[in-house]
């Protein structure tokens, strides 16, 4: 008799989404002529920088011809590409991360989803509360929590992140082995600075736990005083593993393209207490169970590092950032407590009620989209999230009709 894997079965449905797109059918139903705008989804709306686009033609053209055909290509992914992600997304920072400790993948979100599959089912996990629920997930699926109960998996250690922390993780006050981390986050938008998370580093280093880094975000970092990526602090090399991903980047969501840092040096430990190498782990896994992201999406990706990519990428990033300024000025100007939309897409509105009544009344008035902040965690009660990825027009009118249904 063939038999499920039941920890499927303590996942919660993915309620969030499904009643956002049933309120929103049902609204746009009473209200045919009130056009949506949609500022709930984490996805980007603009197109591939010109760079992108031209490697990529000229990556599907070499495929075309006998002399410059590719087949399988590495499962780490092109050394054009690893090493110039080491160059410019770490060496420039002086952070000392070679390109043979760069994985190339086709999302960030499988690698963080995967990476749990290295570890033993009994650790301990910390995760924020709110979180982008794919770490919680993929941990629930693998059996290392117990059933959902008022909110919350069994066996898990959150670390609340409200008001009265600044939206940012505190330590766990028990033994935990494995930590995740998320800057700048999804959903709060909040940051963390280099002294704070340093002290993370020491932390794991002192405990023996392993951080798992997501910095999907970072190009949207414009503080130089702020990390670009977790190895900038001391230590990091044992005790951390870094996400990155082009889809808010370069505009990627659609393309798929991403990597994961897993330094040499990395370690963790195995029953009898013996120091192992993830990163030999690590890549016993992708290149089991991976065959490498296309040679075009590389070429592309790869692009993002020509100067003319660096430059329409900036531009990229920067125009969502105006975006979320525009939010940040009109949402102050209305009165609102918020964190993020600096050094980030994401604001997180403390909305002083409940957070979908809040939801509903801005689809109702003034027929705008956001995320009700329960979707994310217990934490994220009486709060929303709004994205900053649409156009600005759109954005700009949202913030109008905002403004009048709650002026
Ligand atoms: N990590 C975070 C925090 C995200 O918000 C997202 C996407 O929204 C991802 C990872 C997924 O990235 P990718 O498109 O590379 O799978």
């Amino acid at each position: 008799m063939i038999r499920i894997n039941e920890n499927y079965l303590k996942l919660q449905s993915s309620y969030l989404f499904s009643e956002i797109a049933k309120r929103v059918a049902r609204h746009q139903d009473a209200n045919p002529e009130m056009e949506i705008i949609k500022l709930g989804i984490g996805d980007v709306t603009c197109p591939l920088p010109p760079a992108c686009v031209r490697a990529f033609h000229e990556g599907v053209d070499a495929m075309a011809v006998e002399a410059s055909f590719k087949g399988y290509g590495p499962e780490q992914g092109y050394p054009f590409l690893r090493e110039a992600i080491a160059t410019h997304d770490f060496q420039s920072r002086n952070a000392d991360i070679g390109s043979d400790e760069i994985f190339v993948s086709d999302g960030a979100k499988c690698d963080t989803g995967n990476i749990q599959e290295l570890f033993a089912t009994d650790i301990k996990i910390a995760i924020p509360d709110p979180v982008y629920p794919v770490y919680l997930d993929t941990n629930v699926m693998a059996g290392r929590t117990g059933v959902f109960k008022d909110g919350r998996y069994g066996g898990l250690v959150y670390m609340d992140c409200n008001a009265e922390n600044g939206y940012l993780p505190a330590f766990p006050d028990e033994p935990v082995d494995l930590i995740y981390l998320c800057f700048p986050n999804n959903p709060t938008g909040t940051t963390i600075s280099l002294a704070d998370l340093q002290k993370w580093v020491d932390f794991a280093k002192d405990t023996k736990a392993l951080i798992l880094f997501d910095a999907a975000y970072e190009a949207f970092v414009r503080d130089d005083r702020l990390p670009r990526t977790i190895y900038e602090t001391q230590g990091a090399r044992e005790v951390a593993i870094e996400f990155r991903s082009f889809s808010k980047t370069a505009g990627f969501t659609g393309t798929r393209c991403a990597y994961t840092v897993v330094p040499k040096s990395c370690r963790a430990f195995d029953a009898a207490g013996k120091r192992q190498d993830l990163h030999a782990l690590w890549n016993r896994r992708h290149t089991t169970k991976f065959n490498g992201v296309s040679y075009p999406v590389q070429c592309a990706a790869a692009a993002v590092y020509s100067p003319e990519g660096q430059q329409q990428t900036r531009e990229l990033v920067d125009y969502y950032l105006g975006n979320a300024a525009t939010i940040r000025s009109e949402m102050a100007a209305l009165g609102y407590a918020f964190v993020g939309g600096e050094n980030s897409p994401y604001l997180w509105i403390d909305t002083n009620r409940d957070a979908w009544a809040f939801f509903d009344l801005l689809l109702s008035k003034a027929g705008v989209v956001t995320t009700p902040g329960p979707g994310f965690g217990r934490c994220g009660e009486g709060h929303i999230r709004i994205s900053a990825f649409n156009s600005s027009e759109n954005i700009k009118s949202a913030m109008n009709r905002i403004k009048s249904a709650l002026g």
